[in-house]
């Protein structure tokens, strides 16, 4: 299956042509996060985390202490919602009302399980660090029996998923194009810094490539 079906979870309502539920759209717009909010509900007490993640096929997987909140709901097999945000610009109408923003958003549903096998925790613990920074996990210590132990990681295996993205400039109302407001687009990028040595770096200990050219 190349696409999610719509069903009454996840079919966007509200401008519905900026909808797309293909697992290309889905699934670039989470891997090229590197963080994922993750929302549920607990006692009738709703929480929106935001955690690191990595998708491997149709799973999510999250990691944390053993004793986190989010772990353990996810754990006991329970169904969150996992949210992924990009800003690509913000929409200057003008009238107020059509003010906007571009974007690319993707919302996911699953239940949860918990990783036991430690062979499988490890590829985790390296699809994780990859996923931040490719090429880290070799060139980094592992964890140890103690790190392995105290982390806990959950996999989402994803149900179904939608993606919306608006892009483009404002869309005001015929009347107000004579208005003289500014209306345009200001373009948002997230773009990465110079790395910042380490204090008590060797100073023979050089930036690896995967830094100095770092891209997501
Ligand atoms: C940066 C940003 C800013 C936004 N600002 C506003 C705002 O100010 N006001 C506003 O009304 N809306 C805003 N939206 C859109 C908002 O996310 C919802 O799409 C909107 O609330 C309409 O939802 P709905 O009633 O159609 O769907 P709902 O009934 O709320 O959702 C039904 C299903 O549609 C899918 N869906 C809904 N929204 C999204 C989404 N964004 N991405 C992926 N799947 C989605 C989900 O699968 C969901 O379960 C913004 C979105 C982004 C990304």
């Amino acid at each position: 299956m190349s696409e999610f079906s719509q069903t009454e979870l996840n079919k966007i309502r509200r401008l519905p042509q900026r909808g797309q539920y293909d697992k290309e759209t889905v699934y670039s717009i989470v891997d090229e996060a590197l963080i994922c909010h993750v929302g549920f509900v607990q006692d009738g007490q709703p929480f929106v985390i935001p955690t690191i993640h990595v998708r491997i096929g149709d799973t999510i997987y999250l990691h944390g202490a053993v004793a986190n909140r989010m772990l353990n709901h996810i754990k006991a097999g329970n169904t969150v919602c996992v949210t992924i945000t990009h800003i690509d610009g913000i929409v200057f109408a003008r009238s107020v009302f059509h003010h906007s923003m571009n974007y690319r958003s993707a919302m996911l549903f699953g239940k949860g399980r918990v990783i036991e096998d430690e062979k499988k925790k490890w590829d985790i613990f390296a699809a994780l660090t990859e996923h931040i920074a490719k090429g880290r996990w070799e060139d980094s210590r592992h964890p140890n029996e103690k790190e392995t132990r105290t982390t806990t990681i959950v996999a989402i295996d994803i149900e179904t998923a939608s993606a919306k993205s608006r892009t483009g400039g404002a869309k005001d109302e015929p009347e107000d194009y004579a208005l003289p407001y500014f209306a345009g687009v200001l373009p948002v990028a997230f773009h990465y810094e110079e790395p910042v040595r380490d204090e008590n770096l060797p100073s023979d200990v050089a930036v690896p490539e995967y830094l100095a050219q770092y891209k997501r």
